[in-house]
This record gives structure tokens, sequence and C-alpha cells, in this order.
């Protein structure tokens, strides 16, 4: 008797609750594969032969498809940038996945981001760190992914509209920062908001020329270094700087 019961309950909930969004659960495990593969490719370049596991557990985990406008549901697992309206993309899953392996993020730590864009980005950050603060400088995209990450449950993560250049000081300083716009220089308010021991990715180069992601490293006697990765293509960081 106990046994029917248990076989029933186990039927009624899968019929009862079939999983959400099961139906994306294969692109996006192939899509994790495939960011795997590309970060082995490119291990001489950024000096490491895998992501950690945390950053592969958070891009398993969260659904890209959920970021993409609507009608682009169907190619979010795509390894590839897509548009979000504004001009703006979200970026390539490999690119998310390399930036923030590049960090370091660990848990409990803050970390800033510039160019919230779709909010994605933001959301693997929360998975891994205690607090994220995201700024765009785009109103309608800033509110859009605010209101996308509360629904989606992300309390650790705060978004503002606003010029990411000046960094969000009030809530400085940070373990990492991360700029997922391209700067033609790495902005100084954010440096003087990055922790010693701190690091920052951020694409430097302008929109017609090559790009470089950049590794910044601020020393414990506030210097910093600057380490070139691979070449990208980004966005330009607007605003009045
Ligand atoms: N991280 C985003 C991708 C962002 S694309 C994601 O996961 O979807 C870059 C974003 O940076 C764009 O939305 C753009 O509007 C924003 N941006 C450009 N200049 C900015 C600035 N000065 N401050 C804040 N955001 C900026």
């Amino acid at each position: 008797m106990k046994r029917h019961f248990a076989l029933g309950a186990f039927f009624f909930f899968c019929f009862a609750f079939p999983s959400r969004g099961g139906e994306f659960d294969a692109p996006r495990r192939k899509m994790v594969a495939e960011v795997q593969r590309d970060a082995a490719g490119a291990a001489s370049s950024t000096g490491s032969p895998a992501l950690g596991p945390g950053v592969v557990a958070a891009l398993g985990k969260v659904e890209r498809h959920r970021f993409v406008p609507a009608g682009m549901a169907a190619f979010a697992y795509y390894n590839r940038p897509l548009p979000i309206g504004h001009g703006q993309t979200i970026s390539q899953p490999f690119i998310v996945a390399l930036m923030t392996d590049l960090m370091k993020v660990k848990a409990g730590d803050k970390v800033l981001e510039i160019g919230t864009g779709s909010g994605y980005q933001a959301a693997i950050l929360a998975e891994i760190a205690g607090q994220v603060y995201s700024i765009e400088i785009i109103e309608p995209l800033g509110k859009q992914a605010g209101y996308l990450l509360k629904s989606l449950g992300y309390s650790n993560v705060e978004t503002r509209v606003g010029d990411g250049y000046y960094g969000w000081p009030e809530a400085a300083p940070f373990d990492a920062i991360m700029v997922t716009a391209a700067a033609s220089h790495v902005p100084p308010p954010l440096i003087k908001q990055l922790k010693p021991g701190g690091h920052m990715v951020i694409p430097l180069g302008s929109q017609f020329m090559v790009q470089y992601l950049m590794l910044v490293e601020k020393q414990q006697d506030g210097s910093v270094t600057n380490r070139q990765i691979l070449p990208v293509r980004f966005v330009p960081l607007t605003g009045g700087h």
C-alpha cells in the first residue's frame, strides 16, 4: 500500500509539475561542453587549462533563453552573441565564461559589472559571488534586466542606471570588476574601487580596431599590472568621460 502511494505520488509530481524549461536542458548542456572545449583550445592565451568548476556549474544552471528576446530563444544556447535591442548584444557564452573565470571570483565576493545589458552575465556572477552590483547606461535595458533578475530570484544583484565609467563608489571596494563594453583605457575610478589583490577584466580598444581582453590586477601596494588575453569584439563603452 505504502509502495503504491509512493508510486502514485511520483507520477502525480511528474505530470502535475513538468520540469520548467526542460526543452532547453539538452541544448544548454551542449553549450557548456562547447564552451569548455573553447576554453581548453584557448589555454595557451589565457594561461588556464580549464574553466573553474564554479563557472561551469553557473553556465549549466543559468537559463540563457530567459535573457534573450522571446523570438531568439531558439538560438539562446548557440555559443554566439545575440542582439538584445538598442543596438546592444548579449556576449558569447565562451567570453562570459572566460571573463568570469579570469576574475577568480569566490563565494562571498563583492563584484561590480559595468554594462548590465540583458543581465545574463550578472546572473552568472550572482551564482558564484556573494553580492553583485551592475550598472547599465541605457535606461530601458537596465530596468528590464533589473526586473528580470529579481523575478528569477537573484536577490544578491543590485542594478542601477548610470555611467559605469565612474563605478559605484558607495559600494566600493570590490573584489573583482568586469567591464563588458570596450574602453579606450582602464577607467581610473574603477582602479580606485578595486581592492588590493583584486582582478578586473576589461576589453580595451576602439570599435573599429582590434580590441583585446585585458586582465588587470591590483597589487597589495596599489600598483597595477596588465595582461593581454585574447582579441575580442565588444560594443563601445559610451558615456561622457
Ligand atoms: N553583460 C551584458 C552584455 C553587455 S553589452 C550581458 O550579459 O548581456 C554591453 C553593455 O554595456 C550594453 O548594454 C551597453 O549599453 C552598456 N554600456 C556601454 N557603455 C556603458 C557605460 N558607460 N556604463 C554602463 N553601461 C554601459
